[in-house]
């Protein structure tokens, strides 16, 4: 008995205690404005500023490729020399090497993660793209060392581990080689980010070659070894270096690439060697390097000689190019404060008349648009091809897609989804080309960013252009989706749903709202420039990306990353009430209250005593009390617009830390002069608000409000 009673006390005890731990659990701070956990600790590598550290480091590795593109098999194969330095304080014992080609090998991770559902009916086409009898992959025929000896290595999926004989200490420099081959992918038939057209009705093919050599892998202080498998969604990340790079092909073909073209006059006629000069000084239109009769009449020729064109990229992180015989070279110069690039174009005449008419021109805006706002383009040439329905991004380099009909004629959305993609990708050199974030992980940090750039220069081309993202009313729909298919913006880039909206269109908007509604356009503007400058040839992270900002605006904006780049939540503020108070003067005299009828009539003695606000509040005719509710979650600014009897408005903006110690509610006055008849929230649709139906509220006169009595007026 005595036992029972004791163990009794303790329960009793036990539940006092744990019920006090769970009231302390309930006052853990959950503010949306707190700082956000998920950032690393700043470090010597990476500042709590946003700048890289004392101790920042990146590695860098230059390349020697020969590649000798067979157009009778469809094929390529490739010799590289890969000379990596080790600037990282740490010692290796191996290195990783990405062959993203792996993807199409028969049991591919990706091939085997891919899922489908049966429907009632389908095209032989869409299930032969669920069941491709493509092989693709890497076969590696020698791994060597400087000397010819063999290496050790493993393959890992897309993934390769090279055994360092011996382990590559800091500062240390390691050659090696590798001889490696891959069949190219019908890219309409199976999809990919490069690979190549066929043409039936001229029998040729145009190839579009990109992922086309084993790369290395990223070893930096935020995750060691970029390690994650490339399963088609997330894209690249690589360091920096040089290429030299010589390219075989029949000698009836042209050659677009990554880097500036070393040997001209051995690949191209006098004449054409000639028009190329040209453009190098011709500003104001392309200039014709190979014309369209010069490519027809290459469309038809069958040599079986071959030419080598040879190319050099500086400071580059990957290197990419397209040839075929049916392709038409144009360009022009571009005048930048610091550069003067060459903005190119490579397309068969299918492209035509579109693209001999707006691709280059499109090329140079962006190049003019995007220094604007980040810093100058840095290198020679910018060269869009035509590739039919990709977009695709590399150094100096892209494939963009944009076909009118085989007559000719085209529609507008043709037209303008051709000059959006083309800005897109020539704008991909700034973020992540040169701005070398990890496009694997961090979709947003290069799609998004870039897709905000593009809606500027968009808005540059042309009046009211048809901007498909970056204006805060084209995200609403996509904020309101079913939540089972919303994601974090700051999800890795494999588990992203609803890819567009999520890693291109959110946070393209959310900077836009930034700049528009946040903190205007003079001071985002600055901090924008100076993430770019900051990070140019350097390897930043979201947090580098987030601080930066903050360190150059002068404003802690946790709350805006944590609910627009960290949850799902969504804007939807609520008006409750709008009270207008007509405010009467009372007098107090022998204990009782009087009405004074104007303030003029106010007893002298009194209005002596008041200062010049106070007088003036006293005159003021109207004071307006809002309660706006938030009911979505999601913090923002508040915008109201008021509307006079007069029909003249006023906007006004309460900063988002109106929510501070509240974030459900709050209620504010606001006086005015003239009667306000009409109040609204967010009248242009700027805070991404997913339901405007409770945006208005009748106004409603409350009883007469006295606003002041006056004691000890005998003094
Ligand atoms: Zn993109």
């Amino acid at each position: 008995m005595k036992k029972k009673k004791q163990l009794i006390i303790l329960w009793l005890i036990i539940s006092f205690l744990s019920a006090n731990y769970t009231n302390a659990q309930e006052r853990v701070n959950t503010s949306k404005f707190r700082r956000i956990e998920e950032w690393n600790t700043p470090n010597a590598y990476r500042t709590a500023s946003g700048a890289p550290g004392f101790k920042y480091f990146q590695q860098r590795v230059d390349y020697k490729i020969s590649i000798v593109l067979d157009d009778k098999t469809q094929s390529i194969s490739g010799e590289e020399e890969i000379t990596y330095l080790n600037l990282s304080p740490d010692v290796l014992t191996h290195l990783w090497i990405q062959l993203d080609q792996n993807i199409s090998r028969e049991n591919s991770t990706a091939r085997l993660i891919s899922k489908m559902r049966m429907k009632d009916t389908i095209s032989v086409e869409e299930m032969a793209y669920y069941f491709p009898d493509f092989k693709g992959g890497f076969t590696l025929s020698a791994v060597v060392d400087k000397s010819g000896s063999n290496e050790k290595y493993y393959v890992n999926g897309t993934m390769m581990r090279l055994d360092l004989k011996k382990p590559l200490k800091p500062g240390q420099k390691y050659t090696f080689k590798i001889k490696w081959s891959y069949p190219i992918n019908d890219r309409l038939k199976y999809g990919g980010r490069s690979g190549y057209e066929y043409f039936p009705a001229d029998d040729n093919y145009l190839y579009a070659i990109a992922q086309f050599f084993p790369r290395m892998a990223v070893y930096n202080d935020d995750r060691g070894w970029q390690t994650q498998q490339f399963l088609g969604q997330g894209e690249f990340t690589f360091p920096f270096g040089d290429y030299d790079v010589r390219i075989t092909v029949p000698a009836d073909f042209v050659v677009g690439a990554t880097g500036e073209l070393q040997n001209a006059s051995q690949v191209l006629s006098k004449e054409q060697l000639k028009r190329l000069n040209e453009a190098k000084h011709t500003f104001d239109k392309p200039v014709f390097v190979i014309t369209p009769q010069e490519a027809s009449d290459n469309e038809k020729s069958r040599t079986t000689n071959t030419k080598t064109w040879h190319f050099r990229a500086k400071n580059v992180r990957d290197f990419a190019f397209a040839a075929s015989r049916k392709f038409i070279w144009d360009a022009m110069a571009v005048k930048l404060g610091t550069n003067t690039p060459l903005a190119m174009s490579f397309y068969p005449k299918e492209g035509n008349p579109l693209w001999e008419e707006y691709s280059t021109r499109v090329v140079a805006h962006t190049l003019k648009v995007y220094s604007k706002y980040t810093f100058d383009y840095p290198y020679p040439v910018a060269i869009s091809v035509h590739t039919d329905r990709i977009g695709m991004e590399y150094p100096m380099i892209c494939f963009n897609g944009g076909r009118p009909r085989p007559d000719g004629t085209y529609s507008k959305a043709t037209k303008y989804g051709m000059i959006s993609v083309i800005i897109h990708e020539v704008g991909h050199n700034w973020f992540p080309m040169i701005v070398n974030s990890d496009e694997r992980q961090w979709t947003w940090m290069d799609e998004g960013l870039n897709t905000y750039l593009q809606y500027l220069a968009e808005q540059e081309w042309k009046e009211n252009y048809p901007s498909r993202r970056g204006a805060a009313r084209n995200i609403v729909d996509y904020m309101k989706s079913d939540p089972s298919t919303l994601v974090p913006i700051m999800t890795q880039s494999e588990s992203i749903l609803q890819f567009g909206n999520n890693a291109y269109g959110k946070p393209a908007t959310g900077l836009n709202i930034l700049r528009e509604t946040i903190l205007g356009r003079e001071l985002f503007d600055h901090a924008f420039r100076h993430y770019a400058n900051r990070w140019k040839f350097k390897h930043p992270t979201p947090e580098d990306f987030f601080r930066t900002i903050e360190d150059a605006v002068g404003q802690d904006l946790s709350w805006f990353w944590r609910g627009w780049f960290y949850t799902t939540d969504a804007c939807d503020q609520y008006l409750k009430s709008a009270r207008l108070f007509v405010p009467q003067i009372v007098h107090k005299k022998d204990n009782v209250y009087e009405k004074v009828e104007t303030f003029e009539n106010l007893p002298d003695e009194i209005k002596n005593r008041l200062s010049q606000n106070e007088r003036e509040l006293m005159q003021t005719p109207y004071f307006l009390e809002l309660t706006i509710q938030n009911k979505g979650g999601l913090i923002m600014p508040v915008i109201l617009k008021f509307t006079f009897e007069d029909s003249a408005t006023h906007v006004l903006r309460l900063p988002a830390e109106i929510w501070l110690k509240n974030e459900k509610e709050f209620t504010k006055v606001f006086p005015f002069a003239k009667k306000p008849v009409r109040v609204e929230l967010d009248p242009e649709l700027e805070t991404t608000d997913i339901d405007t139906s409770n945006n208005q509220v009748e106004i409603t006169r409350s009883n007469t409000f006295y606003i002041f009595t006056f004691k000890n007026q005998a003094q």
